[in-house]
């Protein structure tokens, strides 16, 4: 069988690319291993977690209602983890079902099967599904290689059952008396402040010296103070897992310091340590496609490879490892084989932890700044000023501007805060059109509203915010 445009993986970065070369007029074939399009991202990623974010969060409401409002309800929530479980699995069948009909009205072509390079135009296919075609060979114009990212995971953590991945802990096949995250990166926060809602003790242990390192710290620090209360004061920084066994039904973890020494035993463990993007096994060997020492495809800003037919796009091309990133190379890899220019400065990506505080950022980071000594204004405006942040009793917030000291054009926007992963948008489309700060000052935000805390920091910039606190 041939196919001028196969995709190989259908996450986020492989059905948009698919979706949009049919867009431009292109056959296209996508190759998926598994029964339905999503990827990671849909299946056991960004959409799972969140809706499970979603519950937590409303946990926490209802408990800041009584203590700042003396609003109660009668007793401590019950949790039905059968029913959170079916209404988070409602959530991505309703998403996979979309993408399936999306595929469809296209006329893209999906075969469920494992795929692996023979040579630069052709893929063997492996499985028994019927999509399959006869000879279990597919040839291609150009591939578009999308197979993304799995969980590390040491084998020598790998102990028990009770030691999970993020995709074992999105199952959520119980609520833990005893928990505990190894790796205080946004996956392991955001899935640890799931279980902390839902009821259980959470301890986080983390090798640096922080939480999200890499994150500015001044964004950090607000949800620094709300996960250890969330945990207790269970959140060992500075302190390294040395081993692990199943001991009596639980997992029994030694902590070598630093920070912590010791051992403790936990009813789960979720490891959440990174990714390794999927550039192994899939024959690669058999093509000029270069993969690096931390094992991502070498791509050019227009998602070609070393390999003249071969583009790739999303986890397996590089940092950051994100959703909407991998779906924007999508769409260059697609216009690029349209015979398009199309090409991915990669300048303001968005990031956002979905924690209790939210964290968002685009563009420049202030420690990225400062490692590479680039001289900038940081405008920061205290949402304890806001008066929206004052009436939803969320005033710990922060937003802050990185601005070019002498042409005033914004290069970073940092955000934390409830919702930051909404408002960050604004700051997206600032950078990315090469605004100065007094374009955001300069345009009307609604009152009152936590928008309104990226004009007020960039009216620091210019010494007019009003300060109400
Ligand atoms: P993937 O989504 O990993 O898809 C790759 C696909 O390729 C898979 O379906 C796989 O089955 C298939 N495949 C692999 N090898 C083969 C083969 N040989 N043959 C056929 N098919 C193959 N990102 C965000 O932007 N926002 C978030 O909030 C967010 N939350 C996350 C939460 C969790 C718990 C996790 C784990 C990830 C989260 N991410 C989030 C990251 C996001 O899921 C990934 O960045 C994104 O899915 C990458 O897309 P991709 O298309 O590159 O690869």
């Amino acid at each position: 069988m041939h196919s001028p445009v196969v995709v190989l993986g259908g996450g986020p970065g492989g059905y948009a690319a698919a979706f949009l070369a049919a867009d431009e007029g292109l056959d296209v074939t996508i190759i998926e291993a598994e029964p339905r399009l999503g990827g990671t991202c849909l299946l056991r990623g960004c959409i799972p977690s969140k809706a499970l974010l979603h519950v937590a969060k409303v946990i926490q409401e209802v408990g800041e209602l009584k203590e700042k409002w003396g609003v109660e309800y009668a007793g401590e929530p019950t949790i039905d983890v059968d029913k959170v479980r079916a209404q988070k699995d409602q959530v991505i069948n309703n998403l996979t079902g979309g993408l399936g009909n999306l595929a469809k009205r296209r006329k893209v072509n999906v075969i469920q099967a494992r795929g692996s390079f023979v040579n630069s135009t052709t893929l063997s296919l492996e499985g028994d599904h019927e999509s399959i075609p006869e000879g279990g060979q597919i040839t291609f114009d150009h591939c578009i290689l999308a197979t993304g990212s799995v969980p590390a995971m040491p084998p020598a953590f790998k102990v028990s059952d009770r030691v999970m991945d993020s995709t074992g802990a999105l199952a959520l096949q119980d609520i833990p008396e005893t928990m505990l995250v190894v790796g205080g990166g946004y996956i392991g926060l955001e899935m640890g402040s799931v279980y902390a809602q839902l009821g259980s003790k959470v301890t986080v242990v983390e090798l640096a010296k922080d939480l999200l390192p890499g994150a500015d710290r001044d964004l950090v620090k607000p949800l620094a103070k709300r996960i250890d209360k969330l945990c207790e004061g269970r959140v060992l920084t500075n302190t390294k897992v040395g081993s692990m066994a199943e001991v009596d039904g639980k997992v029994e973890v030694t902590f070598e310091g630093p920070g912590h020494f010791g051992h403790e035993r936990f009813d789960r463990v979720l490891v959440s340590i990174g990714r390794r993007p999927v550039t192994r096994d899939i024959g690669l060997e058999n093509t000029s496609v270069v993969v690096n020492q931390r094992g991502f495809v070498e791509v050019d800003s227009q998602q070609r490879t070393a390999d003249p037919h071969i583009l790739a796009i999303g986890d397996i091309a590089g940092d950051p490892m994100l959703a909407h990133k991998a779906t924007h190379e999508g769409r260059v890899a697609a216009e690029v084989i349209a015979g398009k220019t199309s090409s991915f400065d990669k300048k303001a990506i968005p990031a956002v932890v979905f924690t209790d505080p939210e964290i968002a950022w685009a563009g420049l980071t202030e420690t990225e700044a400062k490692r590479d000594g680039i001289n900038v204004s940081v405008e920061s405006y205290p949402w304890a000023a806001s008066g929206r942040a004052q009436a939803l009793g969320i005033t710990e917030g922060l937003t802050k501007w990185l601005v070019d000291p002498e042409s005033g054009r914004v290069l970073g926007c940092g955000i934390v805060g409830s919702g930051a992963g909404e408002l960050i948008a604004e700051a997206v489309l600032a950078i990315e059109m090469g605004c100065e700060v007094h374009d955001v000052t300069d345009s009307v935000h609604p009152h009152p509203t936590l928008s309104e805390t990226l004009m007020n920091a960039g009216e620091v910039h210019f010494g007019t915010a009003t300060e109400i606190y």
